[in-house]
């Protein structure tokens, strides 16, 4: 398995674990998302909680129309690697936290030009901080005000933001029309990797409890959670849903997915750095469910390995472990047609969006590195961590 079958580019020389993203793949995506702008006049942001690979941010760009944020250092990521290095088009900043700090506002006004508070009163709280800004600089700055629309088809409750006694946006009772003075936009996320019918029916719901308020702004965020360039997607009810808002209410439209524009472009490739055998036969791997993968765990989901196949599908069957000593550090029970050796490697696929963010150093178990494949320069591995990475985190 070594001269791999499964993907077009040489990684023989590629050092394990390493995150590869194909610039190929990615660009599939971001034409699709522009796709979607072309015909609607929408505008698409990066949501960087999902994908933050900022060696990419100006290729981003061509297609896109800025990025998200939902923290200073984030929202800093993006003005300093998209905003401030593409400068032949209006690219914007935005952040939504739910709740904003004294002491980190000043810079994020200084930063962003977009900001969705998650409550009247933080916006009441922080409105003379915005309103003195735009005084002093002349400075764009547009705020906006979460909607919470109390309904979801999110089914895995951590990640449905608008469920019962979720934290985030303003719910129709305790919306108050009279503190709206200053704000320009709505904004919901009430998705999670889905398809165009549940945005659909969360616009149903949204417009029923506070589209009479639309009229008055300037825009509305449709949050992220848009599983967009996924085979199914249905990208014409999509459109039809901006479609309609936009013409409805007369307000700029938003979308910012993070998966989406990431999704299946991204792999990890990892060494089998040992064999053992407990009843099963277990594979050690250079890669960690807990460190590199926490999804894995968390979420849970089973990622899918190039030639792999379920438990019993196939003849050679094995756990798959991490190098940490988590007992549950596992990324699954797996089956392959040929008997995996050490020194083998296996490729993980779909691991360009949430794991790259997510990665930590747990039990000083060292970074995957990270290497892109463009057709210009081919493959490159364009970040290594080390010892320093680790230590410098931990006092
Ligand atoms: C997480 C999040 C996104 C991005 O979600 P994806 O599922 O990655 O598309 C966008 N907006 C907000 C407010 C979020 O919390």
């Amino acid at each position: 398995m070594t001269k791999n079958k499964y993907i077009d580019i040489d990684i023989t020389n590629l050092p394990t674990p390493s995150f590869l993203v194909d610039e190929r793949l990615l660009k599939k995506n971001l034409e699709v998302l522009k796709g979607v702008k072309d015909r609607t006049g929408c505008k698409i942001l990066l949501a960087q909680k999902g994908f933050s690979m900022f060696y990419f941010y100006p290729l981003i760009a061509q297609y896109l129309d800025g990025t998200t944020a939902s923290s200073l250092f984030e929202a800093k990521l993006g003005y300093e690697e998209m905003e401030k290095k593409v400068s032949d088009k209006n690219i914007e900043t935005h952040i939504f936290n739910p709740a904003y700090r004294d002491d980190e506002f000043d810079e994020i006004l200084d930063l962003t030009n977009h900001i969705v508070f998650n409550s009247f009163n933080q916006w009441a709280k922080f409105k003379d901080r915005v309103f003195a800004k735009i005084k002093e600089t002349g400075k764009k700055i547009s705020c906006g005000l979460r909607i919470n629309p109390e309904f979801s088809e999110v089914e895995t409750e951590i990640y449905n933001p608008a469920g019962r006694y979720s934290r985030f946006g303003v719910t129709l009772e305790n919306f108050d029309e009279k503190r709206l003075s200053g704000l320009d936009g709505f904004h919901f996320h009430a998705l999670c990797e889905q398809n165009s019918d549940a945005l659909e029916n969360v616009l149903k719901i949204f417009e029923e409890k506070f589209g009479k308020y639309l009229y008055d702004m300037k825009w509305v965020n449709f949050g992220g959670g848009h599983h967009i360039t996924r085979k199914d997607y249905d990208i014409e009810k999509l459109v039809r849903c901006i479609n309609h808002i936009k013409n409805k209410y007369d307000v700029e439209v938003y979308l910012e997915p993070g998966e989406a524009a990431a999704l299946n472009t991204g792999f990890l490739v990892s060494e089998v750095l040992d064999m053992t055998k407990n009843e099963i036969d277990i594979l050690l791997l250079d890669t960690s469910a807990s460190c590199h993968m926490p999804d894995v765990l968390e979420m849970p989901y089973r990622p899918y390995i190039f030639g792999s196949g379920m438990p019993n599908e196939k003849k050679y069957n094995y756990r798959l472990g991490g190098p940490t000593c988590l007992a549950g550090d596992i990324i699954g029970d797996y089956s392959f047609d040929e008997p995996v050796k050490v020194g083998d490697k296996l490729i993980f696929t779909d691991m360009a969006h949430y794991s790259m963010v997510k990665t930590n150093t747990f039990n000083g178990i060292n970074l995957p590195s990270i290497a892109v494949y463009t057709e210009k320069d081919g493959l490159k591995v364009i970040r290594t961590f080390k010892y320093e990475d680790f230590r410098n985190r931990l006092s």
